[in-house]
C-alpha cells in the first residue's frame, strides 16, 4: 500500500528533485577559471613528455639508448644518434615524440636509465595540425608554450 501510495503521488520523483534543487546553492557551485586561472592537476598525472637537460652543462641527459622508443607500445618515439669518435659515446641528434598517438601510460619514462625522459604535469598540449602534434627534440626540451590570455 505505501508503495503504491508512492507512486500515485509521485514521491520518488519529488525526493530526486528536492536533492537536484538543495545542491543548486551558489556554495556548492565550482567553476574552474580556466584558462584565466590554472587547474592543480594530480601528483601522478602524467601529461605533457619532457626530455631533460643537464641545469649545469645544458646538456641533454639522454643517452640514446634507445629504451624508450622499445618499451612503447605504440611505437612513437624515433631516437637519432651518431657514434663520437672521440668518447666513443653515442651522441642524441634527433628525438621525436608523436604526442598525437600517446596514450600517456608512462612506460617509456619508466624505461629510461638517467630519467631523461619524463611525461609531466603539463596539460596544455593542443595544435591546429597534426604535424604540430609530433614533437622534436627542442620541443621536447623547452616545452611546448601556451598562449596566456588575461583578463
Ligand atoms: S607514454 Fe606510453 S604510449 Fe606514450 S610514448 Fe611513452 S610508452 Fe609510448
Ligand atoms: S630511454 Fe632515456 S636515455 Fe634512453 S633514449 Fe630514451 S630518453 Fe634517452
Amino acid at each position: 500500500m505505501a508503495n503504491l501510495l508512492r507512486k500515485i503521488f509521485l514521491a520518488d520523483l519529488f525526493q530526486g528533485l528536492w536533492v537536484t534543487f538543495r545542491n543548486q546553492n551558489p556554495k556548492y557551485i565550482y567553476t574552474e577559471q580556466y584558462p584565466a586561472e590554472r587547474p592543480k592537476v594530480a601528483e601522478r598525472y602524467r601529461g605533457a613528455p619532457r626530455l631533460n637537460i643537464n641545469p649545469d652543462n645544458d646538456e641533454t641527459l639522454c643517452i640514446s639508448c634507445n629504451l624508450c622508443a622499445v618499451a612503447c607500445p605504440e611505437n612513437l618515439i624515433v631516437v637519432g644518434w651518431e657514434r663520437n669518435e672521440q668518447t666513443k659515446r653515442k651522441d642524441l641528434t634527433t628525438f621525436t615524440y608523436d604526442t598525437s598517438r600517446c596514450m600517456f601510460c608512462g612506460l617509456c619514462e619508466d624505461a629510461c636509465p638517467v630519467d631523461a625522459l619524463e611525461l609531466t604535469q603539463d596539460f596544455e598540449m593542443a595544435s591546429y595540425t597534426r604535424d604540430g602534434q609530433i614533437w622534436d627534440r627542442e620541443m621536447l626540451e623547452h616545452g611546448p608554450a601556451p598562449k596566456a590570455y588575461r583578463s
